[in-house]
């Protein structure tokens, strides 16, 4: 059992919870996840890890309430257990010194990018963070990502905080400093877009895949991707891939497989 020690609404349906895991913090990495399973009847579902705190033996996820069991999750309070965790499970990110690298996030995409973007700046890299959310109010980490980076840029679809646009009308401007990298996590079509910006200047883009992952350990080829013309798994041989060479329309079709089952479990249609 996983007693919750702290709860938070950062902002309308995400969560961020901090939770007793005392093995599991023993080994955590950035650009690593967990399989979170919250009671015993709950499904798996694989939640990043956002940060931890090794003297605590503490993780934190953030999650934003998209179905049945993230719903169920948000649903949590102090002093309650979640059911199993498992992890910390995939590649670490590769971090080491480059230069300047751009770190990107978008959504809830940018709890995944900051511990990324935290591990960059240690290890001696200029780190600028570009952000971006549909709008001001479902903007979180601001103040995470202004403390981490050594320039961090807004943007809102809406217009609504920071500069009206997607976080790649900045990332198209910044390439001309010619920066090292470019590690982008967040929805699908923000991936893709930040990749096929990045592929005329050939500057190397990682990527964190999100494909519907179920046991996480390369047995049941749920999570299967499409990179470099082959076929890999999400959770064993990623999350991080090249962006240049995911076929992302593969993933987006993968991704709305199961849309009638989702929407049965949340008794949208039954
Ligand atoms: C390695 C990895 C790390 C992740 N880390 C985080 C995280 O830190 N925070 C977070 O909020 N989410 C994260 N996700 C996505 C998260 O796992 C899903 O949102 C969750 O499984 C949805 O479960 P559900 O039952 O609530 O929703 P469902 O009812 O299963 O799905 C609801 C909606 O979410 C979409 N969805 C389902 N699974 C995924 C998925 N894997 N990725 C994207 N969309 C999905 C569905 O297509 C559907 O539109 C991560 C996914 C992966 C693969």
């Amino acid at each position: 059992m996983f007693k919750i020690l702290k709860k938070e609404e950062l902002a309308k349906s995400v969560k961020r919870l901090e939770v007793e895991a005392p093995d599991i913090v023993k080994n955590a990495s950035c650009g690593q996840f967990v399989v979170v399973i919250a009671d015993e009847k709950g499904e798996r579902i694989p939640l990043t890890l956002a940060d931890w705190d090794k003297d605590k033996g503490t993780i934190t996820l953030i999650f934003q309430e998209v179905g049945f069991s993230t719903k169920k999750l948000g649903s949590f309070n102090v002093g309650d257990n979640i059911a199993h965790i498992l992890g910390p499970l995939g590649h670490p990110t590769q971090v080491k010194k480059a230069g300047e690298v751009i770190c990107i996030g978008g959504g809830v995409g940018i709890a995944e990018v900051y511990p990324v973007a935290r591990a960059f700046k240690k290890a001696g890299n200029k780190v600028v963070g570009i952000i971006g959310a549909r709008s001001k109010d479902i903007l979180i980490l601001e103040k995470e990502m202004k403390e981490t980076c050594d320039e961090l840029e807004i943007t809102t679809d809406d217009g609504s905080y920071g500069r009206k646009g997607f976080v790649t009308d900045i990332l198209k401007e910044r390439l001309k400093d010619k920066p090292a990298l470019v590690y982008a996590i967040g929805p699908v079509a923000m991936m893709k877009a930040v990749s096929e910006a990045t592929r005329g200047p050939a500057i190397k883009t990682v990527v964190s895949l999100n494909p519907i992952l179920v046991d996480a350990t390369g047995m049941c080829g749920s999570c299967r991707c499409r990179v470099a013309g082959k076929t890999v798994f999400g959770c064993v041989d990623g999350p991080d891939f090249d962006g240049h060479e995911v076929d992302f329309e593969e993933l987006q079709k993968r991704l709305n497989l199961f849309t009638q089952q989702e929407k049965q479990a949340m008794g949208l249609n039954k």
